[in-house]
């Protein structure tokens, strides 16, 4: 059995009673916990970081506007902000991505459209942290050192200059370390998908790398030919 999702937060700012009511039902329906705020300055003085996953903001707002209101969040966390705005409202969409707003939806909508955008904005969100967290700067196996930002490569302390295929063709190796990558993968990766070239160029930049990883390149220890598949960084120092 897997667990239930946990429920959302979401800072619902709006001030038309009618909406209030609709949203807090529907929403608490599809798994949300709502908090309302019917104007613009109670938005600001209730937000705070970590405290909610999702504001919906309407954008004619008693005290405040709802610009103002997002302005404010946004310079204080990066929540998703979704900016409702009524029928025949001018609406500077421009604008409203400019200081922040994830998306923006139109009333009169249908509850379904509107979770649908915020499952698809928080979704975004969620990817967007994650490629964050794994992202790698500096790839360290056995005795190669490879920095991506700066594109530099070391063997055993040594700078070795890598050409860009090179260099991009050893990332994924040691990215993958342990693990076997077929010729058609790492073709794809490094040269792209559409490359129509000889796949003896693959080789070539592997016996390259041989000659700058390994100490005895014709017996190599760390890039293995797995033999009719492809190639291998080995794990450990053997
Ligand atoms: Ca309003």
């Amino acid at each position: 059995m897997s667990k239930p999702a946990p429920r959302l937060r979401v800072l619902l700012v709006e001030d038309e009673e009618s909406f209030i009511d609709a949203l807090t039902i529907g929403l608490d329906r599809e798994g949300f916990d709502v908090t309302v705020c019917a104007d613009g300055q109670a938005a600001i003085d209730t937000f705070a970081p970590d405290r909610f996953d999702i504001v919906l903001l309407d954008l004619m707002l008693p005290r405040v506007s709802g610009l103002d209101v997002c302005r404010t969040i946004r310079n204080l966390s990066d929540v998703p902000i979704i900016v409702v705005s009524a029928k025949g409202e001018e609406v500077d969409t421009v604008l409203m991505l400019e200081i922040g707003a994830d998306d923006y939806v139109t009333k009169p909508y249908r509850l379904r459209e509107l979770v649908a955008r915020m499952r698809a904005v928080l979704r975004r969100r969620e990817r967007a942290a994650a490629t964050k967290s794994s992202a790698v700067d500096v790839l360290e196996v056995g005795p190669v050192r490879l920095e991506l930002d700066t594109r530099r490569c070391f063997v055993r302390g040594e700078e070795v200059k890598l050409r860009k295929k090179e260099f991009a063709l050893l990332g994924q190796l040691l990215t993958n370390v342990g693990r076997v990558m077929t010729r058609e993968v790492l073709i794809d990766r490094v040269w792209g998908s559409d490359y129509v070239g000889d796949t003896k160029t693959l080789d070539v930049h592997i016996k390259r790398l041989r000659s700058v990883v390994e100490v005895k390149p014709k017996d190599p220890k760390y890039i293995s030919t797995v033999r009719g598949v492809g190639y291998r960084f080995e794990k450990a120092d053997v």
